[in-house]
């Protein structure tokens, strides 16, 4: 009797501790996304009429032209409010953003799309292969995720769904005025993830920039028969020969960390140009080695 109660009293203080960690687990990570998606950077010019209107740790850009702007990306629904006053900051209005892109329709990068959109009446342009998940305004709609997708389905990474204006297939060419950006559907993290390259004026030089959407392969996600989606690996296989085909001068992506954003920051003090250290061959061939590396490990297993 008194042995058994000593064993249920044991029970309660381990089921208390678990209960605390998971608690404090959640917390810490609350916190950290938190300020991944809350802390305004000081929005800057990258390079002639390219600048950077993002967060510490989801980016934005924003392209001018005479007749009217391109964002691409809008954060989290807790970014938008940011990224407009990074507009206004750097002396230009929301309302002449009139185009909204997309990498993917994750709620790290699309969840304030539908804030940006009501702000600046901006049409959104959306790849076929993201637009589903993007009109529902939910992860768990990709398979991509594997079996992270049940997490959206129980209601994480929902995000308020934007109008689609418009969906576009690989290697369509958007243009406003003398703006022109390509999409590059470079899918896998997403089943139509598009990176976009762009022409940026600065000074005399043209330079090409690429916005890599992501090329992270989640975990638990099978490459192999039954696949996460038919044709996941070949998407990424595409996806890697893709960006390493592309003459990428200013490497940029959806995370501010996958281009070392903060670093390049404080070169600009020591570079002949403040856009040099943006300039990054280099960098951006190594970022898709290194995501090809581990994606070839996981395959290997699987295999
Ligand atoms: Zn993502």
């Amino acid at each position: 009797m008194l042995r058994r109660l000593i064993k249920r009293r044991w029970l309660v203080v381990l089921l208390g501790a678990a209960t605390t960690l998971v608690v404090v687990l959640g917390m810490v990570w609350r916190s950290a996304i938190k300020r991944n998606r809350s802390v305004p950077d000081e929005p800057f010019r990258i390079a002639g009429n390219l600048y950077y209107v993002g967060a510490t740790g989801v980016t934005a850009f924003l392209l001018t032209g005479p007749e009217g702007h391109v964002l691409i990306d809008g954060g989290y629904l807790e970014t938008a409010p940011l990224i407009i006053g990074s507009i206004a900051k750097l002396g230009f209005d929301i309302a002449d953003v009139r185009m909204l892109l997309n990498t993917h329709a994750h709620s790290d990068h699309a969840g304030g799309l539908r804030a940006l959109q009501e702000a600046s009446g901006a049409e959104l342009w959306v790849s076929e292969g993201d637009a589903d998940v993007m009109a529902a305004g939910r992860n768990g709609d990709d398979p991509a995720l594997g079996p992270l997708r049940f997490i959206g389905v129980l209601g994480f990474g929902t995000f308020p769904a934007p109008r689609i204006d418009h969906r576009f297939k690989n290697g369509a060419t958007i243009r406003l005025g003398p703006l022109e950006l390509t999409a590059h559907v470079t899918a896998g993290h997403t089943r139509g993830c598009t990176s976009w390259s762009f022409p940026v004026r600065d000074g005399d030089r043209e330079l090409l920039a690429v916005d890599i959407c992501s090329l992270t392969l989640f975990p638990f996600v099978s490459l192999v028969e039954p696949e996460a989606y038919p044709g996941i690996r070949s998407d990424f296989e595409r996806s890697f020969s893709t960006l390493r085909s592309l003459p990428a001068d200013i490497f940029l992506a959806s995370h501010a960390d996958m281009f070392s954003m903060q670093r390049k920051l404080g070169e600009r003090a020591d570079a002949k140009n403040p856009a040099d250290p943006f300039i990054d061959r280099a960098g951006y061939l190594g970022f898709i080695g290194r995501a090809e590396a581990r994606f070839r490990e996981v395959l290997a297993k699987q295999q």
